[in-house]
């Protein structure tokens, strides 16, 4: 089994229900395995500023799919929940973004991981580091430095953290 890190995001048609309703998909998927989830945080839109606040947390899986086939079912989760892609970073129900594979690189057309603006985003660090805080991540600094890096730049309310 793989272990793999998801960036779960939603701002759209009650959010903070979108993603329960993301976590009891991954749940009861029948190539998935939820081993662990961060609580559920608030945070401004990153991209068109004119969109409804974000509720962003971070999901541990382990798996046995390949990446790409991993991609595509949680592709089919985002499908299910009515996402629609309008505009780039535009509003959304659901996003499932593959932050981590193992330590593996992938570097195909349709599939980057490491995510390649998960160091960026505090809202992904920040869940992250309640995961996993002494992650080392590929350029040599571990979860927890980012996200007391990116703390001191920006702001996430904390919301909770639902029963799955
Ligand atoms: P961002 O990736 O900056 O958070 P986004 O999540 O809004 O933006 P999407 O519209 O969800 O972007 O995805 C666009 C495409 O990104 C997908 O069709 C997918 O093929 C590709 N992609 C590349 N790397 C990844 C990854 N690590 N996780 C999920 N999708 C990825
Ligand atoms: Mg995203
Ligand atoms: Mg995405």
């Amino acid at each position: 089994m793989i272990r793999c890190y998801l960036g779960l995001g939603a701002n759209l048609n009650e959010p903070y229900q979108q993603l329960q309703t993301c976590l009891e998909t991954l749940k009861q998927h029948p190539d998935i395995t939820l081993t662990g989830y961060s609580s559920f945080y608030r945070s401004k839109p990153v991209g068109p500023q004119d969109q409804p606040d974000y509720v962003n947390a971070v999901a541990c899986i382990e798996t046995d799919l390949q990446p790409l086939d991993l991609l595509d079912a949680l592709q089919a989760i985002e499908n299910g929940q009515g996402r629609v892609r309008l505009r780039r970073w535009g509003e959304r129900t659901l996003d499932i973004d593959i932050l981590l594979v193992e330590d593996q690189r992938i570097d195909s057309e349709r599939l980057t991981v490491p995510h390649v603006e998960m160091t960026n985003r505090l809202f992904v660090m920040l869940p992250l580091a309640e995961l996993a805080p002494a992650l080392m991540l590929a350029d040599g600094n571990r979860v927890q430095q980012h996200a007391e890096r990116l703390a001191d730049q920006d702001e996430l309310v904390i919301m909770g953290r639902p029963d799955i």
